[in-house]
């Protein structure tokens, strides 16, 4: 059997000149979401239609319920435009809701064709007056009813009573490209979902630091991109070996100061890869003040060898919120899987909280890091993962 769901986007609606790029790109993001599985869109001015296999249902709710530009959808009826297909739907809702143990409902109709028969208040008024008729324990109340049945009436009519929530923001794509830093923690995942609901499509990289970091670190690491992935639709994850980067630090810079210093290195690789990558913007989870090298002094010295905006999401944002976020999109539970962080190894007893500027940037130039940093991009591996990944992860059928 068929199942059609009715789709609002949000803030792209608002946009004048540029909308029909947006409109390209959420439907590019739908897409990308159902690959592999049966499946129709239809764009008009403010809504999308897909129509896919009742079988691929939840598929389906999943994938539009994580693509970032949609405010809602809903499985809806679509209908002819007369007045009695209207009413033979919502008696339908009515009787589905009711049988869900739904009580009170009203009628809510938008009536953008004018030249249907009815009002949108003649209608919602005539429809109340049929649902009473036809399942008489459902009971009208227009200020807190347990459920909605939605009319509305454009190039068709549409009848619909159960919408659920999309994540809002903008299409993945629309604001161009940026390269996420994705560690193990719980920061990153949250700091690249927000960007990628401001329309970011991301690329990740991750340094890893074998043996002194596990493989295990690394497949969580994977396992987050992929978690990453039901959000952006498709992903690239670069896992730079920092092993020799990280030695060289230890070897030659002060204690106090190398963990400023590697993360310096990141910012650097990171700078790198951005350059291949075109992306426009480098994004990290820091949050002011949460580590000694995330204070205001110390994140000018770790930014120093980048002039990309770099876009710190959690700068404002206490960890207390970030957890309920990464509780929310699926990430935290991988990001609290007890592996070890290469930083933490590294991490010297009493690092510089407000070191001099100038002097340390001096301090990383003499380093010499960026023949280490060039192999280690060279020897990257470069994974892609998509919504085949994120299927497999979340056990969808
Ligand atoms: P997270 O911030 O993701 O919870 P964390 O708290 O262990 O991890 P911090 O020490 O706060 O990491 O690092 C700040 C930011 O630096 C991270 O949010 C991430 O963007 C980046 N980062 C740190 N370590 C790595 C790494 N090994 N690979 C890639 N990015 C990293
Ligand atoms: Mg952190």
């Amino acid at each position: 059997m068929e199942l059609f769901f009715l789709i609002k986007p949000g803030e792209i609606l608002l946009k004048k000149d540029n909308q029909q790029e947006f409109i390209r790109r959420l439907r590019q993001q739908i897409h990308l979401r159902m690959a592999g599985i049966k499946h129709d869109i239809e764009s008009y001015p403010g809504r999308f239609f897909i129509t896919v296999d009742e079988k691929d249902r939840e598929h389906t709710v999943f994938a539009l319920s994580h693509c970032p530009g949609l405010n809602g959808f809903s499985a809806a009826f679509k209908c002819e435009k007369t007045v009695d297909s209207v009413l033979a739907a919502v008696v339908h809702v009515a009787t589905k809701a009711a049988m869900l143990g739904k009580k009170t409902f009203k009628v809510e109709t938008r009536r953008s064709d004018k030249s249907f028969p009815l009002g949108s208040y003649e209608l919602s008024a005539l429809a109340g007056e049929t649902v009473l008729a036809a399942v008489p324990s459902l009971k009208v109340d227009v200020h807190n009813p347990d459920f909605t049945v939605n009319i509305e009436i454009r190039e068709r009519a549409y009848v619909y009573g159960f919408p659920e929530q999309g994540p809002r923001g903008l299409p993945t794509g629309s604001s161009g490209k940026g390269l996420l830093l994705l560690s193990g923690g719980i920061d990153s995942p949250v700091a690249g979902y927000m960007m990628a609901k401001r329309g970011l499509l991301l690329e990740c990289v991750y340094f890893h630091a074998y043996p002194y970091t596990s493989d295990e670190a690394r497949k969580k690491v994977e396992r987050l991109a992929v978690r990453l992935t039901a959000w952006t639709g498709s992903l690239r994850l670069w896992v730079l070996p920092f092993t020799d980067t990280q030695l060289a630090i230890k070897k030659g810079a002060e204690e106090g100061a190398s963990t400023l210093m590697l993360r310096t290195a990141m910012m650097e690789a990171a700078d790198k890869i951005a350059y291949r990558i075109k992306a426009k913007a480098i994004v990290t989870g820091e949050s002011l003040g949460q580590v000694a090298s995330q204070t205001a002094e110390n994140l000018a010295i770790t930014q120093s060898p980048t002039r990309l905006p770099v876009l710190r999401p959690l700068i404002g944002i206490d960890k207390e919120a970030t957890v309920k976020t990464a509780q929310e999109i699926g990430t935290y539970d991988i990001s609290i899987l007890p592996y070890e962080d290469c930083c933490v190894l590294f991490s010297p007893k009493h690092p510089l909280l407000k070191p001099a500027r100038e002097k340390c940037i001096e301090e990383y130039k003499k380093l010499e890091l960026s023949k280490l940093i060039d192999e280690s991009i060279a020897n990257a591996s470069v994974q892609r993962f998509s919504y085949k990944d994120v299927v497999a992860e979340y056990g969808l059928p």
